[in-house]
């Protein structure tokens, strides 16, 4: 910066000298001003302080040297063109001075109007007001009176900490004194006493009269802009957006224009698209005779653009031509602000407008049938994020649906329902066609066929990667976890929330995206983009603009992208929608998933078993219900890779809750009831019972304790294979073991699998590859030896980040996550989107020593982040060969794979 603090540096530009490129520079707004002025449209006068200027300011607490006498050249040869001079007492040139930084921060900086006005240029003003046609005397002496308080209002609060509310009450007083309530009825006398009275309330809190120098005015209005970046509001606005603190603002002098100044003046705002559904057309608000604020104000209702026409003709048609031109040229949808004055069209801001999911698609669709842009510029301007929100199902929302409680949008989607509380209930009445929702304080493994039954899941602990959360996101189905306002109780088959009670058998709504909960039914609207993925819109024939681009993009991503996309699914019905959404294989199923329901016994005997016998009978009757499951997905993966993923999860997951267990006991024991076999349950779940289970006797570990548990999987794996492949069909399983954190323990297993896969598969042409997780950090950082023993390695990011970070995956995001966002040490959570430069970090060390080991390693990763657009960027810059996500994820991980060779600059094809 000390470089830059030259007499020489360039801090003013004149509108002329910009362009918009120049945004880190002139910020958005004076980038785009200078754009337009470069264009030939017409945009009033002016120049732009550069943010380099402000980021001098603020590191020194005082103006470069330079900027001052650059400001008075820009000033000077602003007034030579307008034929005014700031502060002239008969015509006086006027200013606005605003805020503009490089990413957009609505209203979080600040604006100084009519900057230029004293005690002698305000008569001047009137004057020249009063002489425009359809202005009467009397309404021009109103005019400049009203333009003079606004300017002592605005100045006070913003330059000088003037308390706003002084004013306020000044200016309500004058309303009362004359009985009304409506500023407009304030006449010029009203407002000239309105003026001391500003002017004495300036004195009172400053200690000094309001300048009446208009060059003083201007530059304590544009170190106030500065000094604005530091705000509050800015600063927190600016950790929420994720915008860098250094940037500084620009600052934008412009001559002012007034749309208030009769009935041929006004102001608006327009599209050139509709920006709720990209449709062609001109879209747009107008207020006649009103300048910006009034319309934010919301002081008179606002016309359809259209309206116009009528109104101006010449404005209206000049205005259209410009919203063309501007399209053309930016080569996207623009948003406009313009004013009116006496027939004048001035533009006072363009830039590309913000529009809803829907719209992004369509019109990026449209620009390429009109030749703007090209299929990658397509899928560079529409997003995963988008995508995800068109794939659910939406609340329609009036104005008489209230949220009740909010909680984390763990999975989204738009669900109402019967509440319930236990899983059979749900079962039950889902049987008879009922919607319900499940209401837990937590789920667990034993919920799943309630979940499966429920329309959606609300819970009151847990965070996105809780189980309720990660389950409900592979069905694709809405969960709200975490709503901590919410106080369940089972037992009585009822939540209190907000002190209304709801019972069993009420109705509620859930909001997955936003985590708002609705007392009551809100109608639901299915999602056409879900109906053209599953394949019962065709998009060739069906007249919907939003189906028709949303299939164009991604068949052109899908042509881009380097990394495939798989799924993880661990039934048949998964498996079959997520390949309809184009899934090339499964990166996970997991098989714990499969010991439930009837199951459950067979695995508690197989844990209590004292003897082999026992176990081995456990594990025989567990066989072949194993292989039916892995014949089923083989069948519906047909010729597609299919990764097993050995079981995982802590045994005790399977076994009756301790506490229960005691109290049943001693209550048992008391009545004198026999109780051994209760006993030797009690005393094996004692055993087994873990203060950190999430650290202890799960994946490979579990296989090592209990003998024959990993033996039966791999058996039925690879009978299930031989079975489809004697049936014709293609198996290609992949079995992967969990929890791996030295090479050994993979060994060890590897050792044992392969001689059951020799035996079983024979001459049957099925080749199984074996291979591993890396999920415990050790395993990341020893991947070279691990390599040596496992022909593909797939990235757990769950457990990595959870053991990377020391987070327990379950509880943080619910507890404390909320101050770590607040303090902006992270700015989403690690385990939403991948933490690159640390967990990122273990990846990128795995991936190359993994693969320096064994030259053509398969690379994937299975955990939550393979569904999450800017994780799937990086996987894709690691040289990862798939991601992997739940099934309503993949069409968003196909287009973010595709997106990210466009964004890498590649052309890259496969
Ligand atoms: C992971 O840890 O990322 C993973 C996929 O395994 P799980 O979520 O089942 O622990
Ligand atoms: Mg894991």
């Amino acid at each position: 910066m000390a470089a830059q603090e030259t007499v020489d540096h360039k801090y003013v530009y004149d509108f002329s000298e910009g362009n918009k490129d120049l945004k880190d520079l002139l910020g958005g707004k004076g980038a785009n001003l200078a754009e337009m002025t470069n264009l030939g449209l017409p945009v009033p006068p002016g120049f732009t302080i550069t943010t380099e200027a402000c980021q001098a300011y603020l590191a020194t607490g005082r103006e470069p040297d330079g900027l001052a006498g650059q400001i008075e050249e820009h000033l000077e040869a602003l007034e030579r063109a307008m034929g005014k001079r700031l502060g002239d007492p008969q015509d006086p040139l006027l200013v606005s001075v605003r805020s503009g930084a490089k990413f957009s921060m609505p209203g979080m900086m600040e604006t100084v109007l009519n900057v230029g006005l004293n005690d002698q240029s305000v008569v001047g003003l009137s004057a020249q007001a009063s002489g425009s046609a359809g202005q009467a005397a009397s309404g021009g002496d109103r005019f400049a009176w009203d333009s003079y308080r606004r300017l002592i209002q605005m100045f006070g609060k913003t330059v000088c900490e003037v308390p706003g509310e002084e004013f306020e009450h000044a200016l309500d007083e004058a309303k009362r004194a004359k009985g009304t309530h409506n500023d407009l009825d304030l006449d010029a006398d009203d407002l000239r006493g309105l003026v001391d009275a500003y002017k004495k309330i300036f004195l009172k809190h400053t200690g000094r009269e309001f300048p009446q120098q208009p060059r003083e005015q201007l530059d304590l209005a544009i170190r106030a802009v500065f000094e604005s970046w530091n705000a509050e509001r800015a600063v927190l606005y600016r950790r929420q957006e994720r915008i860098p603190a250094d940037l500084g603002t620009a600052v934008n002098v412009v001559t002012m224009v007034f749309g208030n100044l009769g009935p041929d003046s006004g102001t608006g705002v327009a599209f050139t698209r509709d920006p709720a559904s990209g449709a062609q057309g001109i879209y747009g608000d107008y207020l006649a005779n009103a300048q910006g604020e009034d319309v934010v104000a919301g002081i008179r209702n606002t016309v359809p653009l259209q309206e116009l026409e009528q109104l101006d003709k010449a404005s209206y048609d000049e205005l259209l031509g410009i919203m063309a031109r501007l399209e053309e040229h930016y080569k996207d949808l623009c948003d406009i602000e313009f004013t009116i004055e006496r027939g004048k069209l001035w533009m006072l801001q363009t830039r590309v407008g913000k529009r809803t999911a829907a719209a992004a698609f369509v019109i990026a669709g449209q620009l390429v049938d009109e030749g703007l842009i090209d299929l990658d510029e397509a899928l560079h301007r529409v997003n995963g994020a988008q995508l995800a929100q068109l794939m659910f199902p939406r609340f329609q929302l009036d104005h008489e649906f209230q949220p009740v409680a909010k909680g984390i949008g763990a999975s989204p989607g738009a669900a109402s329902g019967t509440v319930v509380f236990t899983s059979a209930r749900a079962v039950e009445l889902a049987a008879e066609g009922e919607s319900v929702i499940l209401v837990r304080r937590e789920t667990n493994p034993d919920d799943l066929n309630g979940m499966i039954a429920a329309k959606g899941i609300l819970t009151s602990r847990g965070g996105k990667t809780s189980h309720a959360a990660v389950v409900a996101r592979g069905m694709g189905k809405t969960c709200v976890s975490g709503a901590d306002e919410i106080e369940v109780n089972v037992p009585a088959k009822r939540f209190i929330v907000a002190g209304q009670t709801v019972n069993e058998g009420d109705v509620v709504s859930i909001d997955g995206t936003t985590g708002k909960v609705y007392l009551g039914e809100v109608p639901v609207m299915p999602s056409e983009v879900v109906q053209y993925f599953e394949g019962s819109l065709d998009p060739e024939h069906i007249d919907n603009a939003l189906v028709r681009a949303v299939h164009r993009i991604m068949t052109h991503a899908d042509g881009k992208r380097r990394l495939a996309v798989r799924t993880n699914a661990d039934t048949g019905a998964d498996a079959a929608r997520a390949r309809r959404f184009g899934a090339e294989g499964i990166g996970l199923c997991r098989t714990e998933h499969m010991f439930l329901g009837e199951r459950r016994e067979l695995v508690e005997r197989l844990i209590l078993a004292r003897a082999e016998g026992e176990r081995e009978a456990a594990l025989a009757a567990l066989l072949p219900l194993q292989r039916a499951d892995f014949e089923e997905i083989f069948r519906e993966m047909d010729g597609l890779p299919v990764t097993v993923r050995l079981i995982d999860p802590p045994l005790h997951e399977f076994l009756p809750p301790l506490e229960q267990l005691a109290v049943n006991v001693a209550v048992a024991q008391e009545r004198g009831e026999d109780v051994a076999k209760e006993e030797a349950l009690l005393a094996a779940v004692r055993r087994m019972h873990e203060e950190n289970p999430m650290l202890g006797l799960r994946g490979v570990r579990l296989g090592l304790v209990i003998p024959g548990l990993f033996a039966m999987q791999v058996r039925a794996i690879a009978e299930a294979a031989v079975g489809c492949a004697r049936n014709g069909g293609v198996a290609k399983p992949e079995i992967m073991v969990p929890l791996v954190g030295a090479v050994q323990e993979l060994e060890t297993v590897r050792a044992e699998a392969e001689k059951i896969i020799a035996e079983v598969v024979g001459d049957s042409g099925v080749e199984v590859l074996i291979g591993t997780m890396i999920e415990v950090p050790r395993a990341a950082l020893t991947a070279g030896q691990i390599a040596e023993a496992a022909e593909f390695f797939s990235f757990g990011t769950n457990d990595l980040t959870q053991m990377g970070w020391g987070f327990s995956r379950d509880d943080v995001e619910g507890a404390f996550f909320w101050r770590y966002l607040e303090l902006g040490i992270f700015g989403i959570s690690p385990f939403e989107s991948i933490d690159r430069d640390g967990v990122g970090r273990l990846v990128r060390i795995a991936a190359e020593e993994g693969r320096a080991a064994r030259p053509g390693l398969k690379l994937g990763i299975c955990g939550e982040h393979g569904g999450d657009p800017d994780s799937v960027h990086f996987f894709h810059e690691v040289g990862l060969d798939y991601v992997s996500c739940s099934p309503f994820r993949v069409p968003v991980a196909r287009l973010e794979a595709g997106r990210a060779v466009v964004e890498s600059g590649g052309s890259d094809s496969r």
